[in-house]
């Protein structure tokens, strides 16, 4: 029996989870396009060749290992998997492509495995194909690449919390289909964007434990508490027990109050009614988001769309599909998509193919997509087709200052000409924001604002640029500080900005996930927050015990506060007490 560990890290994702840990060696390996030299190509070959062998065996020690505990649905995936391997489509395409395109294995596999799950459009089986292909694909990128220690997450049969040194945003997108109940990662900020998705999948996380991957062993009995950020590694059998219940009450107790606060507007007690969205990466989400008395949403991630399928980039038709899903989904409320935000964390490689020393202040987001027009365009053509079907609008990610508005907006008129052409119809009056996550967009919002229909805070980024820290790095998340007056400047000066000019500005970064913040924002002058779904209910509860004229006047005393320290306090002394159940917040439980 292994002895009791105890870790401290980053809560990331609030709710308790008691499973066996699963400890993920590594995140999916980033895959580069190599030439290979004429003359080592059937080298190349031969080496892809004996993946296939090592992981057809593979396949049928588990293929057998299933049959002999009678479970046939699961042992027939490897049978077909194992077809697959013999399969000349995926085989013969990547030795096809190794020769004739010059490259290595890894990302001939890569190309072929997209090129087999693009083709095979609205069959029943779709889902189960793809899910097996790109099984296939993993585990022989797995072997190609040396490692012998394969994770397929379908394996699983029982509740899991999944251990790892980082989890990609995508693999955490991942998550959500399997036996997954938590997990804790070495890595990792409170806004990084696998934080943000484990939060609106509503897994409980911990992140930036440090060690905790080298000294856990896959099959450990580990609880994770999101709420406070602990990490406990084979408890005694007591503590264990009493976390399980811990989990059942915070499950029913999370149900109880969703239901009550759905029915709930979101409005203070002076009557200022207040838009609370969601902020989503998948269309799965938009149940969640509703459940937690969303309305609309604020920000759609769309890059998540081609997280789930690169280096393939998503078709018009796949763009138009989702949005139309998403804006039929979300009924009378406003879906904001926001255009592409790739880059930084977010797979950059795969698309460009190139390195960048430092990809966060790289070619991310707008800078990408005025770079690929015509990855761009496509996107823009979706979004339009799509706002036909309801209360859509654009916005542009990363927006620097005036020019790159107008060049985007110019492409977007482009992209109503293609259309015009095709005799394709689209709303004419789509409304077009930009989100504030630059400083310089900052410090110009009041130009800005002459020329875009709303603005989106995006504190996340904005914290990051203005403050210099970068936010998936646990090491300097201390330098963290939303209420550092630098930031309340700027989003004063944003709101004022918005307010002259007689347009709508929200915030869709974390910041407007916290409902300490609840009170400085609105006596800022903001009327519109977009969250994780799961803060939705919180929020709300903040709203709705606080006056508009308190709020100003808060927000008088701490505008003339000079530290980041004193409006902390501030906000602890004089906010915090002043929330509902601020001593124990709704989502927060205690341990035993
Ligand atoms: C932000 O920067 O605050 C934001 C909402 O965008 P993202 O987190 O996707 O960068
Ligand atoms: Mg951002």
């Amino acid at each position: 029996m292994s002895e009791r560990l105890y870790f401290t890290g980053i809560g990331a994702s609030a709710g308790i989870a008691v499973g066996k840990a699963v400890v993920l060696e590594a995140a999916r390996p980033t895959l580069f396009r190599v030439p290979v030299a004429r003359k080592d190509i059937e080298k190349e070959v031969e080496r892809f060749r004996a993946a296939r062998t090592e992981t057809r065996r593979q396949l049928e020690t588990l293929r057998a290992r299933f049959e002999e505990e009678h479970r046939e649905t699961a042992g027939s995936i490897f049978e077909a998997q194992l077809l697959m391997l013999e399969d000349s489509a995926l085989i013969k395409g990547t030795e096809e492509t190794i020769r004739g395109e010059g490259i290595n294995a890894e990302w001939a596999l890569r190309m072929n495995t997209h090129r087999l799950t693009s083709s095979f459009g609205d069959v029943d089986d779709r889902e189960k194909w793809v899910d097996n292909i790109e099984d296939v694909h993993d585990r022989l990128q797995q072997v190609l690449l040396g490692r012998s220690d394969h994770h397929d997450l379908s394996e699983f049969d029982e509740d899991v919390v999944i251990v790892s040194p980082r989890l990609s945003p995508s693999e955490t997108a991942l998550l959500k289909t399997r036996r997954v109940i938590g997990f804790a990662t070495d890595k990792g900020g409170r806004t990084s964007h696998t934080a943000i998705i484990a939060k609106a999948l509503g897994i409980p996380a911990v992140v930036g434990l440090h060690a905790l991957s080298r000294k856990i062993r896959s099959g450990d009995i580990v609880i994770v508490d999101g709420s406070k950020g602990e990490v406990i590694v084979s408890p005694a059998a007591a503590e264990q027990a009493a976390y399980v219940k811990l989990r059942r009450a915070y499950l029913e107790g999370e149900e109880k109050r969703l239901r009550i606060s759905r029915e709930l507007p979101a409005v203070t007690r002076d009557g200022c009614e207040i838009l609370l969205q969601a902020n989503i990466e998948l269309p799965e989400q938009m149940e969640v988001a509703l459940r937690h008395g969303a309305q609309g949403v604020g920000l759609y991630r769309s890059e998540f769309l081609f997280l789930n399928r690169s280096p393939a980039l998503p078709t018009e038709e796949e763009h138009y599909h989702v949005y139309r899903e998403l804006a039929e989904k979300s009924g009378r409320y406003p879906t904001v998509i926001r255009t592409l935000d790739l880059g930084g964390e977010k797979y950059f490689h795969e698309v460009l193919d190139r390195d960048e020393n430092n990809p966060v202040m790289g070619m991310r987001a707008i800078r990408f997509c005025l770079a690929r027009k015509d990855i761009f365009r496509t996107q823009l053509r979706g979004i339009l087709r799509a706002s036909r079907h309801g209360a859509i609008h654009v916005m542009f990610p990363l927006i620097s200052g005036l020019e790159e508005l107008r060049e985007a907006r110019q492409v977007l008129d482009e992209a109503r000409d293609e259309l015009r052409k095709r005799g394709e119809p689209f709303a004419e009056d789509l409304k077009v924001g930009i989100m504030i996550e630059v400083p310089s967009a900052a410090a110009v919002a009041d130009l800005l604002a002459r020329e875009a229909d709303f603005f989106s805070i995006g504190t996340n980024d904005l914290i990051q640029y203005t403050l210099a820290i970068d936010r998936s790095n646990e090491s300097v998340s201390y330098l963290y500080r939303p209420l550092h007056p630098a930031i309340l400047r700027s989003i004063r000066f944003v709101v004022e900005a918005a307010k002259s000019a007689g347009i709508p500005a929200g915030m869709c970064g974390e910041m407007a996930a916290d409902p300490a913040a609840v009170p400085i924002l609105l006596g800022l002058g903001m009327r519109q927050l977009s969250m994780d779904a799961i803060s939705i209910p919180t929020v709300k509860d903040a709203v709705r015990s606080l006056t508009l004229e308190d709020s100003r006047t808060m927000v008088g005393e701490i505008m003339a506060l000079a530290t980041a320290v004193e409006v902390e306090e501030y906000v602890q002394s004089r906010i915090e007490p002043r929330l509902p159940g601020s001593a124990v917040p709704a989502t927060r439980v205690e341990g035993p």
